[in-house]
């Protein structure tokens, strides 16, 4: 019998833990005799997933819920037997708003999913001027722009839908889920599917609409969701659920360990092992390596073995972020509270970001008669705020709070979470720097990245990713150089 192959998967963010589930369910379809580790620097497993239970509120520090219409979240979510715990927004007050000139607008309904719907809605918001939408509707007739070198996404979405829907509705939508600036993000990057769509129809919209019409049939099927969802006892439910899968399948978790350092231990016809050493001064050895830390971690790992693939992820900048939770006696709150919140864009020159009413969006996150705020500070060029204690911090998010939808109410709780590089923000060139690193990266067989930092920093992302790189590491395993 052969002796079973090893791989140490490092980082137990939902990155890391997906890829060990995947590797595991990958070496039994393919009868590879498989032992898996998975080692965690923090005492806590899931990383950026962290739910809060103060009496009856539920807080998420990080990640509060994702996107259903990427298929990898809701299939975990199925395959640990979670469905039942899936929770939809409240379909009931489903309306957003953008502050915009002096007020809160109400963002047209097909533009929250990014799905365009009639003109009238449009010019009904206000968000933009009747020319401004006009200049939207320019994407029609614009020709597609065929060169090949990657587009900020800021340049992009001017070029195709102009300057005031770019800064007035789409820049603080987009740029809200990176943390980023839209100025440096790449648009490839960050939002293929918008650059896929103006090369396949010659128009964003155009595109759009063919996609909605052909998927008729499955839009109808996954009606059920909406495009949000989240998890009734919060999202660390997920990170549960699969510490839980992952026992039961003889995975060794290992969490307090941060990894120091990688070197290679043999490399012997073909066969390649790598020594792990962790901090505390022990190692552990391994036919493969799946690294699922943030990008500024791996590199240092890497640099020993790669110092070019080391200097290219690197080269990944991180934004800091900041969540702040406030819970209110509903009866005291004033201001026009409504809808699932508000995003700010940055031409407002606001400190505020976003504001979810996390209890209006998702009803079982607080008991009936409070309300649940969660604000957002901070991201890509906005991180001076982040300088202030936590008092302080509280103190500007409640002015901003009245100023722009007039909550003037004292918060019964208040809860403040830092995220320090926290978000990794894919730059024009990500994807050729990603490509080149890789590249370095291959002459060392068994060796795979993985992890937000990469092609996608949504949950569905992460496990989408996890999966191909238990792909890698099973294929090179049976004998296919990846
Ligand atoms: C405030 C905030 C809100 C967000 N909101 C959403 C949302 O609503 N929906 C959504 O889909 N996404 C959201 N995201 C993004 C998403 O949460 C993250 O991109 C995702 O959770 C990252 O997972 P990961 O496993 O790749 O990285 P991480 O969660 O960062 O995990 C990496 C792990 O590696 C560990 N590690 C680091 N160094 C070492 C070492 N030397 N040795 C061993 N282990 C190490 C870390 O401790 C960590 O646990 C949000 C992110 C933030 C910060």
């Amino acid at each position: 019998m052969t002796s079973p192959r090893t791989v140490v998967v490092i980082g137990g963010g939902i990155s890391g833990l997906a890829t060990a589930l995947a590797l595991m369910e990958q070496a039994k379809a393919r009868g590879v005799a498989l032992r898996c580790t998975v080692l965690e620097a923090g005492h806590a497993w899931g990383g950026k997933i962290v739910t809060h239970k103060i009496r009856e509120l539920i807080t998420e520090a990080g990640p509060d819920s994702f996107l259903s219409t990427k298929p990898a979240g809701l299939e975990l979510v199925a395959k640990l037997g979670l469905t039942q715990e899936l929770i939809n927004t409240n379909e009931s007050g489903k309306k957003a708003f953008v502050y915009s000139r002096g007020r809160l607008r109400e963002l047209p309904e097909g533009l929250i999913a990014f799905t365009p719907g009639q003109i009238g809605p449009f010019l009904k918001s206000g968000v933009l001027s009747f020319r401004g939408v006009l200049r939207v509707g320019l994407d029609f007739m614009l020709p597609a722009n065929r060169s090949t070198s990657d587009e900020s996404l800021a340049s992009f979405v001017r070029r195709r839908f102009g300057r005031e829907a770019f800064e007035r509705m789409m820049e603080p939508l987009m740029a809200g889920i990176y943390a980023g600036d839209a100025e440096q993000m790449s648009a490839r990057a960050t939002f293929p599917r918008f650059v896929e769509l103006e090369q396949a129809y010659g128009s964003i919209l155009r595109g759009m609409l063919a996609a909605r019409s052909a998927n008729k049939g499955g839009a109808r099927q996954a009606a059920r969701r909406t495009m949000f969802v989240s998890l009734k006892p919060g999202l660390e439910a997920l990170v549960t659920a699969l510490i839980g899968r992952l026992s039961s399948q003889g995975v060794t978790l290992r969490s307090g360990v941060p990894v120091d350092s990688l070197r290679v231990r043999s490399h012997q016809l073909g066969r390649w092992t790598y020594d792990v050493m962790l901090q505390d001064g022990s190692a552990l050895s391994a036919d493969s390596l799946v690294l699922a830390t943030p990008a500024f971690v791996t590199a240092e790992l890497l640099r020993p073995l790669t110092p070019i693939a080391g200097g290219l992820l690197e080269m990944i900048p991180y934004a800091s972020t900041a969540t702040i939770a406030l819970a209110y006696p509903a009866s005291v709150v004033g201001g026009s509270i409504e809808g699932f919140g508000f995003v700010v864009p940055r031409i407002e020159r606001r400190e505020l970001v976003a504001a979810t009413w996390t209890s209006l969006k998702w009803p079982h996150r607080a008991p009936s008669g409070q309300l649940l705020a969660r604000c957002y500070v901070g991201g890509a060029g906005r991180e001076a705020i982040l300088d202030l204690d936590d008092e302080a911090l509280v103190e500007r998010v409640k002015a901003e709070l009245k100023e722009i939808c007039g909550l003037a109410a004292k918060p019964t709780y208040m809860e403040v979470n830092r995220w320090l590089k926290a978000m990794p923000q894919y730059r024009l060139g990500h994807l050729d720097r990603l490509e080149q690193a890789e590249v370095a990266l291959s002459r060392y067989a068994g060796v795979v990245l993985t992890g937000a930092a990469y092609r996608g920093v949504g949950i569905p992302d992460c496990i989408r990713e996890g999966a191909l790189a238990a792909e890698k590491v099973i294929r090179y395993f049976s004998g296919e150089r990846h």
